[in-house]
């Protein structure tokens, strides 16, 4: 099947410089096409300023951030318009200097702007058309704008330009890829677990019915040919495992490949489980085991109960009542969001996207440590932390969060005290209740210290 990413998809470089230091010749030479409007006046510009070039066999997005309109913008303006584009949309930016002049100070204020960015920034010295102009790089002044020496190109005659791709590519740090798709962000990686006949296959196909399948080896997924990507909403997510599940909607149905080994290594492979549940029949041992499966491995998870048409008599109690049975007989559960859905109709079934992206945030939410302290310190002014097998009352230190998906907590106290498991519980529970971590799991460890 033919691949088409679209185009925001794609690695993002962006060109930002002052009027006239040949942003449009260098943006051209890139396209190899004459698209633009280039002159020697300052201020020409032209009506497009996006293009995608191919090097070394991949497909690379440009942006040209020097504005496609002619109003005339005051400096402050124009930087930072461009530098909001490039922030916005780019993995790296070419901060284009004109090498026949010296640095001028509208330029020293472009860079100010530029350092801030978390973004690599490479400056590249344009209109080195001959040796004599290339030399020009080392002048020592263009160091004072903060990035290494302009890397010196001629964006007229070409020389300097594959050179300087190379190094650019390389700076952008994008994932080995060679014969595979790029994608500018990482996909959540979501797989689907549960037992024969609830509904995986249906809820799948609904899922991606309206969206772009692309089934080419993507970058940043370890078992490609296995998994499905989709684009929705500019954004990517790939379902991992998906063959057979693809299969058995085509050919077979009923037949479960691999079963609980399978599942384990879907959940392994994934940032986030979908696990779906038969609303129509009561929960099994079967479930029990998945459930098991999923907890344990600390992924994000979203509660699918399926087959929502088949109960009759509903009123708006029954989702309240059914979500309170399935997590009083599976409390490990309680950290997930629940979600009523009909694979059959679709309905509620493309509201699972945000709730996947949702998720995702909560997945990575990062707490800010004076956040984690004054959390903290209420919490002990609420309740004093209880004592463990150690001789001392245990004093707490620090609460600190050390690692993302899933968020991870570490709380310090004194050697030779330790802290009563309760109170980790306590300060768990009240995570959930100061900070939004809705279908993430989160960890929370002691480790000791010598004062
Ligand atoms: P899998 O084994 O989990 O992949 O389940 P399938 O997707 O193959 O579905 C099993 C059966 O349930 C099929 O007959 C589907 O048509 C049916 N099914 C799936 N989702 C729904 C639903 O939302 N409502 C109803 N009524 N039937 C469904």
């Amino acid at each position: 099947m033919p691949v088409t990413i679209p185009e925001k998809m794609l690695p993002t470089i962006a060109i930002v410089g002052r009027t006239n230091v040949g942003k449009s010749t260098f943006f051209n030479r890139l396209m190899e096409q004459k698209k633009a409007l280039v002159s020697d006046v300052a201020g020409t510009t032209r009506t497009s300023n996006v293009g995608i070039f191919k090097w070394r066999g991949e497909k690379y997005r440009l942006i040209d951030t020097g504005g496609v309109d002619f109003i005339k913008d005051t400096l402050e303006q124009e930087i930072k318009k461009q530098v909001t584009t490039a922030l916005k949309e780019a993995n790296l930016v070419i901060f284009l200097v004109d090498l026949k002049q010296e640095p001028l100070p509208q330029e020293k204020e472009w860079a100010k702007a530029l350092r801030t960015l978390k973004t690599p920034v490479v400056l590249v010295g344009n209109k080195a058309d001959n040796s004599k102009i290339r030399t020009q790089s080392h002048n020592p002044e263009w160091l004072e704008l903060g990035f290494d020496e302009p890397f010196p190109i001629s964006a007229a005659n070409g020389s300097g330009v594959g050179d300087v791709l190379d190094i650019i590519i390389q700076k952008m740090k994008l994932p080995k890829a060679s014969g595979k798709l790029r994608l500018k962000k990482s996909p959540i990686k979501i797989s689907l677990i549960g037992r024969p006949n609830v509904g995986k296959s249906t809820l799948f196909n609904a899922l991606i019915g309206e969206e772009r399948v692309i089934t080419s080896p993507i970058a940043h997924t370890t078992r490609e040919s296995h998994d499905t990507l989709i684009i929705k909403d500019d954004k990517p997510y790939v379902f991992v495992d998906t063959a057979g599940i693809r299969k058995k909607s085509k050919i077979s149905r009923g037949l479960e490949e691999g079963g609980v080994n399978q599942a384990n290594e879907s959940i392994v492979n994934s940032d986030l489980t979908l696990l779906v549940l038969d609303a129509s029949e009561p929960f099994t041992t079967q479930d029990k085991h998945l459930i098991q499966l999923i907890t344990e491995k600390r992924k994000g998870l979203i509660i699918v109960i399926n087959k929502w048409d088949l109960i009759k008599d509903k009123t708006s109690d029954t989702p309240v009542i059914i979500t309170k049975q399935l997590f009083s007989l599976f409390p490990p559960l309680a950290f997930a969001p629940v979600v009523f859905v009909s694979a059959l109709s679709h309905k509620n079934v493309q509201d699972l996207f945000s709730l996947i992206d949702r998720v995702n945030i909560n997945l990575h939410r990062n707490l800010e440590e004076t956040e984690l302290h004054n959390f903290m310190s209420s919490l002990v002014y609420r309740k004093l932390p209880t004592r463990g097998k150690g001789v001392r009352h245990p004093k707490i230190f620090a609460l600190r969060q050390m690692a993302v998906q899933p968020p991870t907590f570490e709380v310090t106290i004194k050697q030779k005290t330790s802290l009563h498991e309760s109170y980790l519980k306590f300060i768990q529970n009240n995570l959930r209740q100061a900070f939004d971590f809705e279908g993430t799991p989160i960890v929370v460890y002691v480790r000791k210290v010598r004062v």
